[in-house]
């Protein structure tokens, strides 16, 4: 029988990488208490519907990368592939939006995208959305508190804030007149992509990868000559903010955004450590976005933050704790008729320590394949039961990772050597 895989795209995080993601994972979810945001959990599949209306039908996502399929009673469903959509949808659903309120949530995303490092069909972000909020205050704070992370992280030096406002609808519409007006003269010189874009989402010609097209947008109408009074203000306020916060920014005029709902502020944490998916947290402002979706008018901004590249980025950079590889503390031999004593001690230690990882022995075999397998484990201590420990209530506690000689304790005296 033909061995079965796991889809094309679709990673199993294994027992190794596991530590990274539970650090990454960890350190995001302290931080963001810390700042007031509390975690929303959405369902992966969604009606179609939801994001062809939300993230906008001429978007790459809806055009070409949705994993989209009638379920059993013909209804047309899809699997999420971003987490703003389900957010605004679940918060309008159960009248969140009578408050501000501050949102987190972390989980699968699904893309039917050319798989690559860094890009994946299966991938995870944790995102931001904040509601109720309209001034730039709000959007300062989520990129102060993502500066934080990445000092928390180590990686400020290797990530760099590009930023961008979009305006509001009517500079759009504007500027789009002028971009479309400007390459429809040079059209010819377009990539093919462009091309298409030109009629169907032309702000995304100003994101091409093609070299050609990036050289004929020199001399394209720039989209910050087209801002509207109200976002110029807000712009230049958040500026300020981020200046006093000491956050530093590149302006970047051509940063669009591949989702239809955002306006004003626009942002990405770039690195130049991941070769060309270099984007590992990306957002912005999306005040329309929740009325369109038939809830009250409510301004809100956020972020996404992809963990895969996150993590390979933490990789490369060896930004990872050392500790994280070392899963046990501790590994207890039992040796001999003595797998009762070793149970009950196992449990009195984990009574005791509660901190104390402790990997037990099982399966029996003799001192020298155990002790290989403790050895083997990561752990600073072997724990060793045998026939004459389990007789006088005691524990041999052997030193894996330095020359101390080992000691034959009491449980007593094991425990207050273990909390030292
Ligand atoms: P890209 O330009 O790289 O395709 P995007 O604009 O489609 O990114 P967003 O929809 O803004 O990405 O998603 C936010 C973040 O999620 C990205 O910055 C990236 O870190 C991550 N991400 C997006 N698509 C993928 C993917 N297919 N695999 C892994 N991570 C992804
Ligand atoms: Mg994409």
């Amino acid at each position: 029988m033909k061995q079965l895989r796991a889809i094309r795209g679709m990673n199993d995080l294994l027992p190794e990488q596991s530590p990274a993601w539970q650090y990454v994972e960890a350190t995001l979810s302290e931080l963001l208490a810390r700042y007031g945001y509390r975690e929303i959990r959405t369902p992966y599949l969604e009606a179609t519907q939801l994001f062809s209306r939300a993230v906008g039908e001429a978007t790459d996502i809806v055009e070409k990368e949705m994993y989209t399929f009638d379920d059993k009673s013909g209804d047309s469903v899809t699997l999420r592939p971003e987490g703003t959509a389900g957010t605004v949808r679940a918060a309008i659903q159960h009248n969140l939006l009578t408050q501000p309120q501050r949102l987190w949530y972390f989980g699968p995303m699904f893309r039917y995208e050319r798989p690559q490092k860094g890009r994946l069909r299966q991938f995870h972000q944790f995102g931001v959305e904040v509601f109720g909020l309209e001034g730039p205050d709000i959007d300062a704070e989520i990129l102060i508190m993502t500066a934080r992370l990445w000092r928390q992280l180590g990686i400020s030096e290797h990530i760099t804030l590009q930023l961008n406002s979009l305006g509001n609808a009517a500079s759009r519409v504007a500027y789009r007149n002028a971009l479309v007006g400007y390459l429809s003269e040079h059209r010819a010189q377009l990539d093919e992509d462009s091309q298409r874009r030109l009629e169907r989402n032309p702000l995304r010609i100003l994101d091409s990868k093609s070299a050609q097209t990036q050289e004929l947008l020199t001399n394209a109408p720039c989209l910050l000559d087209f801002l509207d009074e109200e976002s110029t203000v807000h712009l230049t306020r958040l500026r300020e903010l981020l200046d006093a916060a000491q956050v530093r920014y590149e302006i970047n005029p051509a940063l669009v955004r591949g989702l239809d709902y955002y306006g004003k502020t626009v942002f990405e944490w770039v690195t130049g450590s991941l070769g060309a998916q270099g984007t590992v947290c990306a957002g912005g402002r999306y005040d329309g976005l929740v009325e369109q979706m038939g809830g009250k008018p409510t301004p809100a901004v956020g972020f996404g933050l992809g963990v895969e590249r996150l993590v390979l980025m933490l990789e490369a950079l060896g930004g990872l704790p050392k500790t994280l590889a070392q899963q046990v503390d501790a590994y207890l031999v039992a040796v001999g008729d003595v797998q009762s004593a070793a149970l009950a001690a196992a449990e009195k230690l984990r009574d005791e320590l509660p901190w104390l990882r402790l990997q037990a022995h099982c399966g029996g075999g003799s001192f020298k394949s155990q002790m290989k397998k403790a050895d083997k484990s990561s752990a600073n201590f072997a724990l060793i039961i045998g026939e004459d420990e389990a007789a006088n209530g005691q524990i041999t506690v052997k030193f894996l990772r330095s020359d101390r000689p080992q000691q034959t304790l009491a449980p007593g005296a094991l425990v207050a050597l273990l909390r030292g």
